[in-house]
């Protein structure tokens, strides 16, 4: 993988470029994805955002949003785009299986390949150039360093401001979190030069829920929570049950986990949900404890040493039976 900055030159010529992140995009995979689009779009024509799933309606408002392709919705308009791509930019993920059903495609087209991202243990064999870099809070913050160190450092708009903002403030905890730098608010700083509106964007993000998923959450937090102080872990599954009787939607569960760490004393949090495909686990830790590591190694999942996911096909009780197994073997870490 060679270093990002290589590419500037590439993008001088006019190309078919596509962009595309993680399954079911967060704040941050849909805020870089817009900003990189906005901003090569004031260098190309032919710019287009392909998902490869569907996404949270909080995320909708996002300027470009309308614009962006659901892979699994659109699949042979989306492969067409693939199969004649110059330049693909594959942002916020580790691993292609991230891109679920688009994997196979996106392994197998022939254009050039680049990465950005900071998520641990990168698959960097695929891609051509690139950036990883596990201390940046978020690949939002990435694509902002990748723009203002370009020669085209004038073109970074009020749009491309708006969706960086998006990304950082998401994977950061709103700034509480430890990876935020000066760095990252230096950063915001010159969004805020720029006329960053960000009152508006929180609002946008956290305000805007319907009345279901804060019952279902509510119920969660009741019913569903199970607290093992001999090892400051707290553990929530999720049935589909639940997930039907609150008409829980792409995004509604977002952010449930980190009620999880709020408990004094907690160290890890724990959250599975019984997706129709698979079992999705949800890791969150303070301090030392690394899920990034506990993810990879018994959950098929990976990301950051203090929030990482992973996944399983076995039942959802048999998920929370091989866990309290696990957690066993680190013991000594979470006590
Ligand atoms: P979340 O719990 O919010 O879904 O994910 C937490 C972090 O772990 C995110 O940075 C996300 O990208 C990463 N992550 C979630 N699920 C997986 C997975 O199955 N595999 C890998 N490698 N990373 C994941
Ligand atoms: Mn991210």
């Amino acid at each position: 993988m060679q270093p990002v900055e290589r590419l500037y030159t590439l993008l001088q010529s006019q190309r078919n470029i596509v962009i595309t992140m993680h399954q079911k995009p967060d704040g941050d995979a849909m805020g870089s994805a817009l900003a990189l689009y906005h901003f090569l779009k004031s260098l190309h024509d032919n710019v287009t955002v392909i998902s490869p799933t569907n996404w949270a309606r909080f995320l909708n408002w996002m300027p470009g949003c309308e614009k962006v392709i659901d892979y699994e919705l659109y699949t042979q308009k989306s492969t067409e785009l693939l199969n004649s791509a110059d330049i693909v930019f594959c942002l916020d993920f580790n691993s292609m299986h991230r891109t679920k059903k688009m994997e196979t495609l996106l392994l197998g087209i022939k254009c050039v390949k680049v990465l950005i991202d900071h998520h641990e243990q990168p698959a960097e064999e695929h891609f051509d150039y690139g950036v990883s870099d596990i201390t940046k809070s978020s690949t939002c913050e990435m694509v902002y360093d990748f723009i203002v160190h370009s020669p085209f450092a004038d073109k970074l708009n009020i749009e491309t401001a708006t969706c960086i903002y998006t990304g950082i403030m998401t994977d950061t905890g709103s700034f509480r979190f430890s990876i935020t730098s000066a760095a990252t608010h230096k950063a915001v700083a010159h969004l805020k030069e720029l006329g960053l509106n960000h009152s508006i964007i929180h609002e946008n993000i956290y305000d805007n829920f319907l009345e279901n998923r804060l019952r279902f959450i509510g119920n969660a937090l009741l019913n569903r929570l199970e607290v093992l102080y001999e090892y400051n872990t707290a553990l929530m599954a999720i049935s589909k049950r639940d997930l039907l009787k609150f008409e829980i939607q792409t995004g509604d569960t977002e952010g449930l986990v980190n009620y999880l760490l709020s408990i004094e004393g907690i160290k890890l949090g724990a959250l599975l949900i019984d997706r129709t495909e698979e079992r999705k686990w949800s890791f969150r830790s303070k301090g030392d404890f690394d899920v990034n590591e506990l993810a990879r190694n018994h959950f098929e999942g990976g990301g950051h040493k203090n929030a990482a996911g992973g996944r399983s096909s076995e039942s959802i009780e048999d998920n929370v039976k091989r866990f309290k197994e696990v957690i066993k073997q680190y013991e000594n870490q979470l006590t």
